[in-house]
This record gives structure tokens, C-alpha cells and sequence, in this order.
């Protein structure tokens, strides 16, 4: 039985890299069935925004497995990245690169280093929605969810006791987000909890982020926000070597897309020069998840081979440490020469069939909890009034349940006992609370009120308890 996957060849070097990687798995005869799809630039040329066209997506509905060369997003406004589209269509929430080094064969200061990032892959401030509020204030949406937080930390402790990695450590910036990133960080212990076999840590990612790029062996799996994971896996792979070496995958729970980290390096293009060895070993991750691990492991281990002989890309050539430095067809025949050895010096690759085992994306059931609106925040523009004089009118037109308490400037309070050094933009925030329990009309009439007042109201945020804890940011 072949296994039907869709195939985009991508933009720049993706279609030399595309045709290096697919030689290689004809020559180990995988048992694959391609369909080959049209994204990226010229899609994106012809007048779709979002680089895709229906045609596409029934394929990759069909199939549910994505092997895909890196595209080029144009320059200029109006246009939707084809990856983050992909992955939150396709509900692809986990996104796993793992960093390793390959020394002495490929030159890096970390020799020891073998970790893998899994970074959530649909939320955060990739959820893509933003807004112009006022003429100096733009806003970007942080969206954090609790089943998005179980889903990948689960799949990164799952992912740690199939591979056998000994320790997760979890990145968050929850001394700053106490809630959105707070809410990660307490999922992390509730379901880090499960797995008493694995060690577990939490590191502020600020400080964890200069201790993985100082000390990169200390580290096992890492598992964090979108953003965070983004960054650290570029910067992780660049310091195991290259980040033309490193693979990813993006699981979801019906579909998975397979890839280079790296983007379509257009300078590079069609010149024959590029390092096919990243969408390699997402090609060898997507073999794995189809239940061909012993393809994959004929394909890594002739990979390591050909590294370990000093066969390099231009981009890991050393004079000193490689044979000969070749271009990307000639470093797919050298690997396709190697199927069936084994590496001598780097450890060779052994995928059980445990790892085909579905991983297990069980969401926890969460007590019904009480929820009341307490109040509310009034974001307002306003230009060339003082913050006292606006605190002072804006607390006089509260209503009988709705009193202003507070009046913030990006955050900060500048009213009531505001001082005159914290600098104002034309965006400020009224917060007005009263007894929990109002409802919504509560919050028209204030509103009401205060637009009739000649104020200019441009967001609005409810203020909520749950089981009576105020679940808002203080001030
Ligand atoms: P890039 O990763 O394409 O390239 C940066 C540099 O890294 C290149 O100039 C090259 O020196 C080196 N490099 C990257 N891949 C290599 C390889 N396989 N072999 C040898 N050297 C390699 O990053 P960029 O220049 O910032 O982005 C170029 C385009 O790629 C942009 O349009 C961007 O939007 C897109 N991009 C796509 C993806 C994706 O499809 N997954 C990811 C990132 C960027």
C-alpha cells in the first residue's frame, strides 16, 4: 500500500531541494504516492492573497499529509502567510524542531548539543488580529487558550516519553503575562504532573532563552508559545550548525505538514548550491508519522553517512574538516550511494514502531465555574487634556452601578495620583467596576453616557469574575 501525500515544491531553492529530497526517497522506495500542488509566490502573483487555491486544500484534506518546500511571501501589504494559514486551517498545533549537532563533521560550539523545540503552532500573537485604534495606537491580539496549552504540552511530554527524552523544560514570560503566559506555565505543572518520569523546568524565557544559546546540552525538549518558539528554534538550529540542516514537523489531530525550518533563501536559487538536509529530515519526521520508520531510518542513517565521508553543502564546507563540497543534486547522490550504511562515528538512527503510535491529545474536562460581569474598560482617544482633568470628568458621568476607578496610559495609571514624568499617548483607559453580578445593558448605559459626554470610545473590554476572582489584569 503507497501512502498518497501532497507535495508543493515552493519557491527560490524549494524546487531544487524538493527534487533533491524526493530522489532520495524513490531511491530508498518509500512507499509514497505523490500529488503535486501549486502555492506560494506565482499564487500569490495571480491575484489569492492567501497563496492557496481550493483546488489545494482538497488535496491536502484528502491526503492529510503535507511534504512542503519552503515559499516566498511577496513584499508589500494585503498578503497572508501560506505557513500560518496552513497551520491553523489545518488545526496543525504542534510544531516539533529538533536542534542537534553533528560534530566534528559540522563546525559548531556546541558539540553536545541534541534538543528539541516544540512550540505551539496556532495562537499566541499569531492569531493575526490587529487593529489601528487611534492615530498613534495600534494594537496586536495575544490569544491564549486553555485546550491550546493542553494540547502542546501534552503532545511535548508525550513526544519526551516516546523518544525517550529525559527532561522537558517549558519558556514563558509569565512574571510579565501572569495570565496568558501564567495560564501555559500552570498547564505545564498540572500535565507535567502525569509524567513523574520525566524531568521537568520552568525557565522566565528571557533568561532560559541566554541559557539555552550559552549552555544548549542542558537542555532536552523545550516546549512554549508561538513566538517564543519561532525565535528560539531558528537561533537553536543556527547554533547546532546551519539552519539548512534542521527539519520540522507540524502535527495536528486529522493532518501534518513536514519542512525545512529555513525559507526559500532566494539568493541561493537555481544556482544548484542549496543544503537539502532540512526538508530531508522533515521528510524522514513525515515517514515516521506515516509508519514507514524503517525507511526513515534507511534515509538518516545514509544522511549521517554522507555528513561523517565530509560530503558538504557550501554552507557547512570546511577545508579542514570536509571531502569535497558539493551541490544539492550531487549531495543527494552521495546520500542515495549510502542507503543501507550506517554511520561509524555519529550514532547511527533507530526508529522503533513505537514511535508510530498516535499521540495521545486527551483535553482535560474543567469544573462549570460562575461567571459575572464585575465591570468594564473604556479605551478612549483623547488629545490635549491632562490625565487629571480627563480621570476627574470621566468620574463624573459614572452611573448608579458603575464607578470609574482608575485611568491608564499604556498600562500605566496616570489617574487618580498620577505624576507628571509618565508620558501620554492618545489612547487612554477607563476602568469602571461595580457590584459583580451587572449585566450587559449596565454597560451600554455607561457607554452611552460617556459617548454623550463627547467622548470617543474605540474599544471596549468586559470585566468579569469567575467563581468570584477578578480576572482581569490589576489597574
Ligand atoms: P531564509 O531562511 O530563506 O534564508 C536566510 C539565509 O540562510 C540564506 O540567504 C542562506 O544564506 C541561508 N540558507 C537558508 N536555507 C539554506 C539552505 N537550505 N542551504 C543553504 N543555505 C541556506 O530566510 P529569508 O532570507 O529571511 O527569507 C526568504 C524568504 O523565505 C522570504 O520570502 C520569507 O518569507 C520566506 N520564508 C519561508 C518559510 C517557509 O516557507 N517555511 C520560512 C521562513 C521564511
Amino acid at each position: 500500500m503507497h501512502t498518497p501525500i501532497t507535495v508543493a515544491y515552493g519557491d527560490g531553492i524549494g524546487p531544487e531541494i524538493m527534487q533533491a529530497v524526493l530522489s532520495i526517497l524513490e531511491a530508498a522506495k518509500a512507499r509514497i504516492s505523490v500529488e503535486i500542488i501549486e502555492i506560494g509566490e506565482k499564487v500569490y502573483l495571480a491575484g489569492n492573497a492567501s497563496g492557496i487555491e481550493d483546488s489545494a486544500w482538497e488535496s491536502l484534506r484528502r491526503t492529510k499529509v503535507f511534504l512542503k518546500a519552503p515559499i516566498t511571501t511577496p513584499q508589500g501589504g494585503g498578503y497572508k502567510s501560506l505557513n500560518v494559514t496552513t497551520r491553523k486551517k489545518l488545526g496543525l498545533y504542534a510544531n516539533v524542531r529538533p536542534c542537534i549537532a553533528y560534530p566534528p563533521y559540522v563546525e559548531t560550539k556546541y558539540p553536545d548539543m541534541d534538543l528539541v523545540i516544540i512550540r505551539e503552532n496556532e495562537e499566541d500573537l499569531y492569531a493575526g488580529i490587529e487593529y489601528r485604534q487611534t492615530e498613534q495606537v495600534v494594537q496586536s491580539l495575544k490569544i491564549i487558550s486553555r485546550p491550546g496549552c493542553e494540547r502542546i504540552v501534552r503532545y511535548a511530554f508525550e513526544y519526551a516519553r516516546q523518544f525517550n527524552r529525559k527532561k522537558v523544560t517549558c519558556f514563558t514570560k509569565d512574571n510579565i503575562m501572569k495570565m496568558a503566559d501564567g495560564l501555559f506555565h500552570k498547564v505545564f505543572d498540572e500535565i507535567g504532573a502525569e509524567y513523574p518520569e520525566i524531568e521537568k523546568e520552568h525557565w522566565i524565557i528571557d533568561i532560559g532563552a541566554a541559557k539555552m544559546a550559552d549552555t544548549p546540552e542542558n537542555f532536552d525538549v523545550i516546549v512554549t508559545l508561538n513566538l517564543y518558539g519561532d525565535i528560539l528554534s531558528d537561533i537553536a538550529a543556527q547554533i547546532a550548525g546551519s539552519v539548512g540542516l534542521a527539519g520540522s514537523s507540524n502535527i495536528g489531530t486529522d493532518c501534518a505538514m513536514f519542512e525545512a525550518i529555513h525559507g526559500s533563501a532566494p539568493r541561493r536559487a537555481g544556482q544548484n548550491l542549496a543544503n537539502p538536509s532540512g526538508l530531508l529530515l522533515g521528510a524522514v519526521m513525515m515517514l515516521v508519522h506515516i509508519g514507514q520508520s524503517d525507511i526513515a531510518e534507511l534515509v538518516h542513517n545514509a544522511w549521517l553517512k554522507t555528513l561523517e565521508d565530509g560530503y558538504h553543502t557550501y554552507d557547512i564546507y570546511n577545508a579542514q574538516r570536509s571531502v569535497a563540497q558539493v551541490g544539492t543534486r550531487e549531495f543527494a547522490n552521495a546520500i542515495i550511494s549510502r542507503l543501507g550504511q550506517r554511520p561509524s562515528k555519529l550514532k547511527a538512527i533507530t526508529y522503533s514502531s513505537a514511535e508510530q503510535k498516535a499521540f495521545s491529545s486527551q483535553l482535560s474536562v474543567q469544573p462549570e465555574i460562575k461567571r459575572e460581569i464585575c465591570g468594564i474598560d473604556l479605551f478612549l482617544r483623547s488629545v490635549n487634556e491632562s490625565p487629571s482633568d480627563l480621570g476627574k470628568r470621566l468620574f463624573a458621568i459614572g452611573t448608579d452601578k458603575l464607578t470609574a476607578q482608575v485611568l491608564t496610559n499604556r498600562g500605566t495609571k496616570v489617574w487618580p495620583d498620577g505624576i507628571a514624568e509618565s508620558f501620554c499617548t492618545d489612547q487612554f483607559r477607563c476602568r469602571y467596576t461595580g457590584t459583580p453580578g451587572l449585566n450587559f445593558l449596565d454597560l451600554v448605559e455607561l457607554q452611552q453616557r460617556v459617548n454623550s459626554a463627547g467622548f470617543e470610545i474605540v474599544k471596549t473590554e468586559n470585566l468579569y469574575m469567575f467563581d468570584g476572582v477578578p480576572s482581569y489584569s490589576a489597574d
